[in-house]
């Protein structure tokens, strides 16, 4: 049943690719609920799976199984005019906007491109006035309308990436790495512009990214994803103040701290991540957690509620006098850790 709560929800979804050397389990079995208004950050390593996650999500991948609810309805079974519907109402901005932008077209065809497939969103406003629409909201200049993507710099071709999705004016929008390609400076004005877009005209994100810097500056509540799983979900200031998933204290830790003389220790996590075609059973992060034994080979721990709106997947964190924690006789073989 849907969760009312929630504008969107996942449940169990999976999507797997079949390759030479048996099934790739891109992503596992990820459920979470995002509220309305709400940033939801999705963090992890490169090839965690996350942004095949996103694309599942609104049908760029066609799940392989589980459950997308959009609004209380079941999206996976959608087609014809109800399909695309829901891909005028959940929208996408990539990472790349100088690979995702066709070349030959200039920005007035590349924001109207959407609006001609889809003509019923205008009910009755000219494609014009929707693309100047647009443009403005994103802080495009009106000059730029027969600009091309290789006569703008990378913020401004973002910004027409960003203004595509919202010409149809979607509910949700995942945002794939939308600045990682961008310059530290342009990456600033991306994120509050988007800020500044979803508190405008009440926009639901997933975002999705690698740095952790940047998804703490955005989101409202962060999952943590690791070989095609969530191993947990909680707002922003707990993961960041008390993260109790072993593999999110790892890459917390790793997060670099831009004050002169403060020391810290890193974790160190032993061996490479394993190869997610025909994955062991177990939990995920057993051949390089430091606290791995018995249960953890043998079966992958659900994500749990162990305190309010503290999800976790782990066999052994559990609640303690202050708050969830791995208990001490876990925590005793400490892992590796270097200063830095
Ligand atoms: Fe580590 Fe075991 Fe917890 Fe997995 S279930 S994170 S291997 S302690």
């Amino acid at each position: 049943m849907a969760n009312d709560n929630y504008l969107l929800e996942v449940k169990d979804l999976k999507k797997y690719f079949k390759v030479k050397a048996g099934t790739l389990h891109a992503v596992d079995g990820i459920s979470f609920g995002v509220k309305k208004g709400e940033t939801l950050g999705l963090v992890g390593e490169s090839g965690c799976g996350k942004s095949t996650a996103g694309r599942a999500i609104i049908r760029l991948h066609e799940p392989t199984a589980g459950d997308v609810i959009f609004e209380g309805k079941s999206t996976l079974h959608y087609k014809g005019q109800d399909k695309k519907r829901m891909r005028q109402e959940m929208q996408i901005v990539f990472q790349d906007p100088y690979s995702s932008l066709n070349p030959r077209l200039n920005t007035f065809q590349l924001i109207s491109d959407p609006l001609k497939v889809n003509k019923e969103v205008l009910g009755g406003e000219s494609i014009e006035n929707r693309v100047k629409t647009a443009m403005e909201l994103v802080g495009l200049e009106q000059r730029l309308v027969d600009s091309y993507p290789h006569e703008l710099d990378g913020g401004r071709r973002q910004r027409i990436g960003i203004a595509r999705a919202l010409a149809l004016q979607p509910k949700f929008v995942v945002l794939d790495e939308p600045v990682s390609a961008l310059d530290v400076s342009i990456q600033a004005q991306i994120l509050n512009l988007l800020q500044k877009l979803q508190k405008d005209i009440g926009l639901t994100y997933l975002f999705i990214a690698h740095n952790l810097s940047v998804v703490k500056h955005i989101s409202d509540r962060i999952a943590v994803m690791y070989l095609g799983h969530i191993v947990e979900l909680t707002d922003y200031k707990t993961i960041f103040a008390r993260p109790q998933h072993p593999y999110t204290q790892a890459l917390l830790s790793a997060i670099p701290i831009p004050k002169v003389g403060l020391k810290r220790e890193r974790i160190i996590l032993e061996g490479d991540v394993p190869s997610p075609v025909n994955p062991k059973p177990g939990c995920c992060f057993a051949g390089r957690c430091p606290y791995a034994q018995g249960p953890c080979l043998e079966s992958m721990p659900p994500l749990v509620e162990k305190e309010p709106g503290h999800f976790v997947a782990c066999h052994f964190v559990q609640e303690s006098a202050d708050g969830i924690k791995l208990p001490a006789e876990i925590t005793g073989k400490s892992p590796r850790k270097v200063a830095i």
